[in-house]
């Protein structure tokens, strides 16, 4: 799965009623999964520092999606297509304790 980092999200806070109000824990939540030790970039060693706000390629963008970074990753620019692991879950940027 290719992503590209969005711009203009860096202001973007977290919700959600519970819990903590990073977008790491936003991504537990609303993925159910424990967090993974590595950044989601393919072939990538560091460590995961912050959930970045990305699109996936081909959509509009409109939709937010959250995926476990490094601050190397995070930083990469919006142009710049990242590719993900194989198996990497993302979470939509939405409230996820207002999901169904
Ligand atoms: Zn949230
Ligand atoms: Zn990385």
């Amino acid at each position: 799965m290719i992503v590209y980092n969005m711009v203009g999200t860096s202001g973007r806070k977290c919700i959600c009623k519970t819990g903590p109000r990073t977008w790491l824990s936003h991504w537990e939540r609303g993925t159910n999964e424990n967090l993974p030790d590595k950044c989601c970039a393919k072939y990538c060693r560091n460590e995961v520092e912050v959930g970045a706000h990305v699109k996936i390629e081909g959509e509009d963008g409109r939709i937010p999606w959250i995926v476990p970074f490094c601050q190397y990753h995070n930083k990469r620019p919006s142009s710049e297509p990242i590719e993900l692991k194989s198996g990497v879950t993302l979470c939509g940027a939405a409230k996820v304790d207002c999901e169904v």
